[in-house]
């Protein structure tokens, strides 16, 4: 197998909006069909290039207002990914010990028949599913529906726990529903920029063009990252905060806002509760206090405070380096407190921005595919399930009253109490910490495996596998990260017996006994169903339709009528979700004014940190080349070469004192495990900590040592409210390796 080190991504290459041409050697486009990328949560318009029929090409959208004909490498390239080799063409089932192709009957009726006497057996609770937030709104819809509505099971989780769980806990806390306050203008707006934890340059290539184009005029661009980061070293100020330090960090910001009056009185007092409890809480977090914590200089916290307070209008980005940290959704509130008590929310320029890293985690996080109840509702509150319970025909009994998260849905595999999971879209085999151990969870329960691809690592443990089509192959909506909602249109016909996740979740309601409540010609008509329930909810899209989206491109939600055209930015009323019998809150936690909610944060520490041992800390994130698992990625020619193998990223001083040179393959070893990868010398990482991108899994299946996954290494511990895992604090080890076959 081949080992090549692979170009690491010195250059960002964030745009390819210019090259607006076909591939080179391919035929001239006759048909350019509009549709929205299928990666990041960005959602920038895409016209692809058909001849004949066939795709041939990519270009940007030039009347998109999120990326106005700009796209990154991975949005041009992503079509190539579609006609994988590789692409899952035939259910499977498993048959003395190896998967075998069936036909959809066999395997339909084998899982009807363990779902039907797991049911008998254990009842809904011992039914689970996980998902993904790159399904269609629609798709989601129909699965929460079923999941929720007609199996009656609590369990039901989807990958956005690992990314967005805290990020909604706060908004929610916060605004009484999960929503997206602001908007991307408000990037183009903004005096400063704050980003906690966030690398644009990489993640999200089109907002960073925008927010490079904002610095440019006279924006104060605030990085708070422990690396040096493409994003940090374009940055007026980097704050290069020690791992595991954000909480003090940000008290510290806020304890500057209250000393120096930076706080707008007449907007707290009227329209938030929770400051006084949060000026008690910061009060002994003075920049001085904290500095040598947190690893910044008191003068530099003070200037990025005052900056963000001063500004007319500041917008903040943040992201896993705030969520996948210790108090992930603890200090997501305070992020949310800083807008909150200088009144810079619900006006132009001055926004919390959370951008989620799939295409539609929030359509996932609208519709009820995971965690959340359909609607943005909360499952709780007798009137939000006498709603549900109305439009989708049933007792409202059988809704269960809360969710358990995979990981709950791991333990009870453990204990047996979990006998069926149904993965949709995921690869939890190489996204979950801990995978020694999940991958024996996995291994111990029914497991049904709907992907686009076969071999992928979860198929492993797959007792049956559906194939299923992918983005390009199927009609249906997306939001992206600022509630905006387009259609993503099929332009061409799935590989093999693939059917879309829609087909399939029809064709097993219908095995099951509910074929009358899921019988939709198609998804248009199961969005239709959809937004009568979302009326009257924060994501009311009671006035979009299919052809509204066509002929105007996208709305932003909420949009309640026929004649409304979506709504930019949220709190220009200044009237939050936070009212009783309407939030996503408990009853307890309401308030009767419609305030928003200031939340002090509890000041905890890492689980584990650097000793004797394992004496580097161990940071996970993304690359800009790769996408999640690289399901997708790898099978893209002109992405794997420019990195084929995972890395892990070391500081310089480190390399000298330990004699690593550059290149030099190593293994990487963690109180959890192990694997071996090749250095990259880096001022990128600080002394001390090493790096390694999670997006790696098995580069040759069959062969343990190639695995490359980050998360052999990371640890179970989660955030308290959110359950999100800490994937971002670890630690580690370095040792030499004595092996001829792995090219030092
Ligand atoms: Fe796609 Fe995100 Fe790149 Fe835009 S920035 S083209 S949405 S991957």
């Amino acid at each position: 197998m081949e080992r090549s080190f692979g170009k690491m991504s010195e250059n960002i290459i964030t745009d390819v909006a210019q090259n607006r041409q076909w591939d080179a050697g391919g035929e001239k486009p006759d048909v350019w069909v509009n549709t929205v990328c299928g990666f990041c949560g960005s959602g920038c318009g895409i016209e692809v290039g058909l001849h004949q029929g066939q795709v041939v090409t990519l270009r940007g959208r030039e009347d998109y207002p999120v990326n106005m004909g700009h796209l990154c490498i991975k949005g041009f390239y992503q079509w190539k990914a579609l006609n994988s080799v590789e692409r899952a063409r035939n259910p499977m089932l498993r048959k003395d010990g190896r998967l075998v192709v069936v036909s959809w009957e066999e395997a339909l009726a084998a899982i009807e028949k363990e779902i039907g006497e797991t049911l008998l057996k254990a009842g809904p609770s011992s039914l689970g599913i996980y998902n993904t937030g790159q399904l269609t709104l629609e798709e989601y819809y129909v699965l929460g529906k079923l999941a929720r509505g007609f199996i009656g099971t609590a369990n039901i989780d989807a990958s956005l726990r690992l990314c967005m769980s805290s990020a909604s806990h706060a908004l929610i806390r916060a605004f009484g529903a999960d929503t997206a306050p602001g908007c991307y203008e408000d990037l183009d707006l903004a005096d400063c920029i704050l980003i906690f934890g966030s690398n644009p340059a990489e993640m999200f290539p089109q907002l960073w063009r925008r927010i490079r184009a904002r610095q440019k005029k006279g924006a104060y661009l605030v990085v708070v990252d422990p690396r040096k980061t493409a994003t940090a070293r374009a940055a007026n100020l980097h704050l290069p905060i020690k791992p595991g330090q954000n909480i003090p960090l940000l008290n510290s910001f806020l304890q500057v806002l209250f000393q120096k009056g930076l706080v707008d009185g007449n907007f707290v007092a009227e329209y938030t509760t929770g400051w006084e409890k949060l000026r008690d809480a910061v009060e002994e977090y003075t920049p001085e206090k904290v500095e040598d914590r947190v690893g910044i200089a008191a003068n530099k916290i003070r200037e990025a405070a005052v900056t963000f307070g001063e500004a007319p209008r500041a917008t903040s980005i943040f992201m896993q380096g705030v969520f996948q940290s210790v108090g992930g959704a603890d200090a997501a509130n305070l992020i949310i407190n800083l807008h909150l008590i200088t009144g810079k929310i619900g006006r132009p320029g001055s926004s919390p921005l959370v951008l989620t890293g799939q295409a539609n985690s929030m359509g996932c996080r609208e519709a009820g595919g995971a965690a959340s109840f359909v609607g943005m509702r909360n499952s709780l509150n007798p009137l939000h399930r006498g709603e549900v319970a109305l439009a989708w025909g049933i007792n409202e009994a059988i809704l269960p009253q809360y969710t358990n998260n995979i990981f709950h849905m791991l333990e009870k595999i453990e204990r047996g109490e979990l006998q069926l999971l149904w993965n949709i879209a995921s690869n939890p085999a190489v996204s979950l910490p801990n995978l020694a151990k999940v991958h024996q969870q996995l291994d111990k329960v029914f497991l049904i495996v709907q992907d686009i691809y076969y071999p992928m690592e979860t198929a492993q443990f797959a007792d049956v596998f559906l194939p299923a089509a992918g983005w390009g192959e199927k009609l249906g909506t997306f939001t992206n990260s600022e509630r905006r909602v387009s259609l993503v249109e099929g332009f061409q016909a799935a590989p093999g017996e693939a059917k879309t996740d829609l087909e399939i979740f029809q064709l097993l309601a219908k095995r099951l006994g509910f074929g009358k409540s899921f019988g939709w010609s198609d998804s248009e008509k199961v969005f239709d169903e959809w937004k009568r329930l979302s009326a009257n909810r924060p994501c009311d899209m009671g006035g979009i339709s299919y052809n509204k989206l066509r002929s105007k491109g996208s709305i932003q939600w909420p949009c309640p009528d026929h004649n409304h055209g979506g709504t930019r930015r949220l709190f220009s009323d200044k009237k939050f979700f936070t009212g009783p019998n309407y939030s996503q809150l408990n009853e307890e936690d309401h308030n009767k004014l419609n305030k928003a909610r200031i939340q002090p944060a509890k000041d905890i520490l890492p689980l584990e940190t650097p000793n004797e041992q394992y004496p580097f800390w161990l940071n996970t994130g993304r690359l800009l080349e790769h996408y999640h698992t690289r399901t997708k990625t790898k099978r893209v020619p002109e992405l794997n070469r420019l990195i084929s193998s995972a890395f892990f990223e070391i500081n310089p001083l480190d390399a000298v004192r330990l004699a690593i040179r550059k290149g030099q393959w190593m293994k990487v070893v963690s109180p959890r495990g192990s694997i071996v990868l090749p250095a990259k010398v880096t001022d990128t990482a600080f002394p001390g900590q090493i790096f390694i991108p999670f997006h790696f899994g098995d580069l040759d299946p069959g062969e343990d040592r190639f695995n490359q996954a980050a998360n052999r290494l990371t640890h179970e511990e989660r955030d308290e409210h959110s359950s999100q895992p800490v994937l971002k604090l670890s630690v580690c080890r370095l040792e030499e390796i004595d092996d001829p076959t792995f090219c030092n």
